[in-house]
């Protein structure tokens, strides 16, 4: 069998420590050819000088010289290449046939789009790519016929329980009642309000179950990151917003779930660790160690579950509200929200005022149209962080 060849967009960030975790379990199976960051050079690096790559992609100029340097001692073969742009070549290369999308946010966009356009075996993390552009993305991947494989636990897990003729688009998805996201509820999930509103970043970062970029774990302690899911799993799956619902689950045991209309319900169960949906994609339709250990069910005794309070997670309503309008309203939202929790990181804002800055945004841009390229899109993500920057100056 010949060796698949990967490249990790994002490698520095949890996803992609988690991939090259499990890509380096299977060294027949995958070669490494390509590995990006932003900025954590030091740790790119030594990437590089374990995986030996044929391409390190550094998104700024600057660390890409001391990167050469670096690796001309210790890895001479691999070519550093500098730029955003440099992220869709490597992307799109002949030479790559899968395509781990793992940079946070907005930033994700060109590349996984490329990667799509290009017929790749795309492996999504990065979210961002389906809410901000849902049918540019998706019409690129049909475009291509790139395959595109969930990563987030939740639609990796609704994957699984989907009947392989959904992914073929088949004509039985009337079979399909309702999709259940399940969600932690993040670390507030028994706060009040009151207590949200002096919530420090290393409380929102701090989450019960898993460890995560600090951008995601703010979206999980404030609910956005289910409601960004919904729209996710609104255009993975084709099912409208009516068919889809939020179920708190404190344990992230069970991943996700789907409903039948014969009153069956199937769900994916596992640790909450990133590895296991990483190595399902990876090996997908095989089954490969991704260095998870199985469930031990009497060692759990016991699961929860509770329904979504939108009271006190106003983001989650946002995204509803989101979804359901459509147009450009889950672009504008996620641009918003994008600098809303960059700010309240930074201490310029509260935890509640996230949802502030989203809604004003929201209310403001949420009734234009869908971008129709990417162009498109990106001019309302610049519009809507633009307002988002004057709501967090108001502010402060
Ligand atoms: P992270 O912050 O840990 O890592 C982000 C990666 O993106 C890093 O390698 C960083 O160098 C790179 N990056 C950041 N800004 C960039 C820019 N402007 N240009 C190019 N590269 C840039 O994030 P993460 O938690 O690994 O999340 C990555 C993606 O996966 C996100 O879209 C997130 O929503 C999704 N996701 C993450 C998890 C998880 O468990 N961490 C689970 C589900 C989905
Ligand atoms: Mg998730």
């Amino acid at each position: 069998m010949s060796r698949r060849s990967v490249a990790v967009l994002g490698s520095t960030g949890s996803i992609g420590v988690s991939t090259l975790d499990v890509l380096s379990r299977h060294p027949e199976r995958f070669a490494v050819r390509a590995l990006s960051a932003h900025s954590r050079i030091d740790s790119l690096a030594q990437q590089c000088e374990q995986f030996r790559p044929r391409w390190a992609v550094v998104t700024d100029p600057l660390a890409a010289s001391a990167l050469r340097e670096r690796l001309a001692a210790t890895a001479p073969g691999v070519t550093v290449l500098e730029g955003a742009n440099a992220l869709c070549e490597v992307a799109a290369a002949q030479e790559v046939d899968v395509v781990m999308a793992a940079i946070v946010g907005a930033a994700g966009l060109r590349s996984a789009t490329a990667a799509a356009r290009a017929g790749k075996t795309v492996l999504l993390a990065n979210k961002e790519a389906l809410v901000m552009a849902g049918e540019v993305f998706l019409s690129a991947s049909r475009e291509g016929g790139a395959t595109i494989l969930p990563i987030d636990s939740e639609h990796n897990a609704v994957f699984q329980c989907l009947p392989p003729f959904w992914h073929a688009g088949g004509s039985q998805a009337a079979a399909v009642e309702r999709i259940v996201l399940t969600a932690s509820g993040g670390p507030f999930r028994q706060w009040s309000r009151e207590q949200m509103a002096r919530a420090t970043p290393e409380q929102a970062c701090a989450h019960p179950n898993w460890s995560m970029g600090r951008k995601i774990s703010v979206d999980s302690a404030s609910m956005m990151n289910k409601g960004l899911e919904l729209i996710e799993a609104h255009y993975l799956f084709g099912v409208p917003a009516a068919a889809l619902e939020v179920v708190v689950h404190p344990e992230s045991i069970i991943h996700s779930m789907v409903q039948y209309v014969d009153g069956s319900t199937l769900a994916q169960l596992g640790q909450p660790d990133m590895r296991t949906p990483i190595g399902h994609a990876l090996g997908y339709p095989d089954r490969l160690h991704s260095g998870v250990r199985a469930l031990s069910l009497p060692e759990l005794g016991r699961l929860h579950f509770e329904a979504p309070d939108l009271l006190r997670f106003p983001c989650l309503g946002l995204a509803l509200q989101a979804l359901e309008a459509g147009g450009a309203a889950p672009c504008v939202l996620n641009a918003a929200n994008e600098v809303a929790v960059e700010a309240f990181l930074q201490g310029r804002i509260g935890f509640m005022q996230i949802a502030d800055v989203n809604s004003h945004v929201l209310e403001r841009l949420g009734h234009e149209g869908a971008g129709e390229s990417l162009e498109a899109v990106e001019a309302l993500d610049d519009r809507a962080r633009t307002l988002a920057l004057t709501a967090v100056a108001s502010t402060e």
